[in-house]
C-alpha cells in the first residue's frame, strides 16, 4: 500500500504548503478549499466565476490563508505555489455545452497555463479528470485501463476530447519536463453546493421535487449512473495529491450503481414530494452505463466511499431547502 494515512498527517501538520486551487468557487473547489484552509494551508482559489458565485467562499474571505483571484485560466498567470488543484471546467453538460469551444479551451490552454506554473516552481499538479474520458463505454465497470468510447465530433466531445488532451498533456509534462503531476478520474459526484440550475441529474430532480414540479426522466430512464458524495471526494483527492510514487490515473467515484429512474423514485421518497415522472427525449451520446472499477483507489490510496446515496441525498436535499433560488445565475460568457 502506498498511502499511508499516519505518516500522511504527520507530514501535512509540519508541512504548510502554498496551494493553488483553480476552479476553486465551484462545487467542488469550494469544498476542496475549505478543508485545506482548515488544515493550515495558504490557500489561492483562483475563478473566473463562469458556473459559480462568490458567495461559495465568502465565509473564506476573512480567513488569513484563503486569497480569491477573480482570472480566467485560458490566461496566464505568475503565482509561487507548491501544489496546484487544477479543478476549473463546466462540468454539467448544460454548462459545458453552453460555450463549447471556451470548454475546450478551458482544458487545453487551461491545463498548458497551470503545468507552466508546475514545471517552473517545481510544483505538483493535480488534475481534476472524468468519468467522460471513457465515454459510452463498452467496458462495464470501468478500469483506468479502458481507453473509452468518446464520440470525437458529437455534442459532448468540448468536454470529453479536452479532458483526455489534458491528461495527454499532464503526461507529456511528466515525461518530457520531469513535472510531479497526479490524475484522478472523478465520476458523478453530488452535494451541498451544486448548481441548482446546472441541469445535471441530481440537482435537477431535487428542485423539482421540492417545487412540487414534474420529474424529467431523459428516455426510459434505464441509464445507470454511480453517485459520490462530495465528502468522499475531497478526501480522495487530497490523498491522491499527497501520495508518493503513484501519479493515477485512478478512478475515484462510489461503485454502488443506480438507473436514473431509480434515483427519481429515491428523491421523491426521501422529499416526501407528490411530483410524477414524466419522460423526456434523451439527449445525444448519453452515456448508457457507467460505474467506477475502485480497486487502484483502494490499493493506492486506502481509500473506499463512505457515504451511501440515501445519507448523502439526504443532506443535499436540507441544502437545497436552505437556499434562495434567486440567488443562482445561468453561467455567463
Ligand atoms: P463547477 O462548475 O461547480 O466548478 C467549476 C469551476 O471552474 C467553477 O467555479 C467555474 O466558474 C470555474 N471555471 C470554469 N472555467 C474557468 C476558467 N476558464 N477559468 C477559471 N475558472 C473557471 O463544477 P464541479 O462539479 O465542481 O467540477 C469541478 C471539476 O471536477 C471540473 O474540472 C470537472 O470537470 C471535474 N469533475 C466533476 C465531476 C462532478 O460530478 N462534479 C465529475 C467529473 C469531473
Ligand atoms: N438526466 C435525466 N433528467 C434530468 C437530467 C439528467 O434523466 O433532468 C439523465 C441524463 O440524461 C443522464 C443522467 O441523468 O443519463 C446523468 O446526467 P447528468 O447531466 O447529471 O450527468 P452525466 O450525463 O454527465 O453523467
Amino acid at each position: 500500500m502506498i498511502f499511508n494515512r499516519q505518516r500522511f498527517l504527520r507530514t501535512a501538520r509540519s508541512m504548510i504548503q502554498r496551494i493553488l486551487v483553480t476552479g476553486g468557487a465551484g462545487f467542488l473547489g469550494s469544498h476542496l478549499c475549505e478543508r485545506l484552509v482548515s488544515d493550515g494551508h495558504d490557500v489561492i482559489c483562483l475563478d473566473n466565476f463562469f458556473t459559480s458565485q462568490k458567495t461559495n467562499v465568502v465565509h473564506l474571505l476573512d480567513k488569513p490563508n484563503f486569497e480569491l483571484i477573480r482570472h480566467d485560466i485560458t490566461l496566464p498567470i505568475h503565482l509561487e505555489v507548491d501544489q496546484i488543484y487544477n479543478m476549473a471546467c463546466p462540468a454539467a453538460p448544460g454548462h459545458y455545452q453552453f460555450n463549447p469551444i471556451k470548454t475546450i479551451k478551458t482544458s487545453v490552454m487551461g491545463s498548458i497555463n497551470m503545468l507552466g506554473i508546475a514545471k517552473r516552481c517545481g510544483a505538483r499538479i493535480l488534475q481534476a479528470s472524468t468519468s467522460e474520458v471513457y465515454g459510452d463505454p463498452e467496458q462495464h465497470p470501468q478500469t483506468e485501463s479502458y481507453r473509452g468510447s468518446v464520440n470525437p465530433i458529437g455534442i459532448r466531445a468540448c468536454y470529453d476530447e479536452g479532458k483526455r488532451v489534458a491528461e495527454t498533456l499532464f503526461m507529456d509534462y511528466h515525461r518530457s519536463n520531469n513535472v510531479d503531476v497526479r490524475i484522478v478520474r472523478i465520476f458523478n459526484t453530488y452535494g451541498p453546493r451544486m448548481h441548482p440550475f446546472d441541469g445535471r441529474v441530481v440537482a435537477n430532480f431535487i428542485r423539482q421535487a421540492l417545487a412540487g414540479d414534474d420529474i424529467t426522466i431523459f428516455g426510459d430512464g434505464s441509464q445507470t449512473r454511480s453517485f459520490c458524495y462530495r465528502d468522499d471526494l475531497v478526501e480522495v483527492i487530497i490523498r491522491m495529491m499527497n501520495c508518493d510514487g503513484f501519479i493515477g490515473p485512478v478512478n475515484i467515484g462510489n461503485p454502488h450503481e443506480f438507473t436514473i429512474r431509480q434515483l427519481a423514485e429515491k428523491t421523491i421518497e426521501l422529499t416526501g414530494s407528490s411530483s410524477k415522472l414524466i419522460e423526456a427525449p434523451l439527449p445525444a451520446d448519453d452515456p448508457t452505463r457507467r460505474r467506477p472499477d475502485i480497486a487502484l483507489a483502494k490499493e493506492k490510496l486506502d481509500w473506499e466511499p463512505k457515504i451511501e446515496l440515501e445519507q448523502g441525498l439526504k443532506h443535499t436535499i436540507d441544502w437545497f431547502k436552505t437556499i434562495n433560488l434567486g440567488d443562482y445565475r445561468p453561467p455567463t460568457p
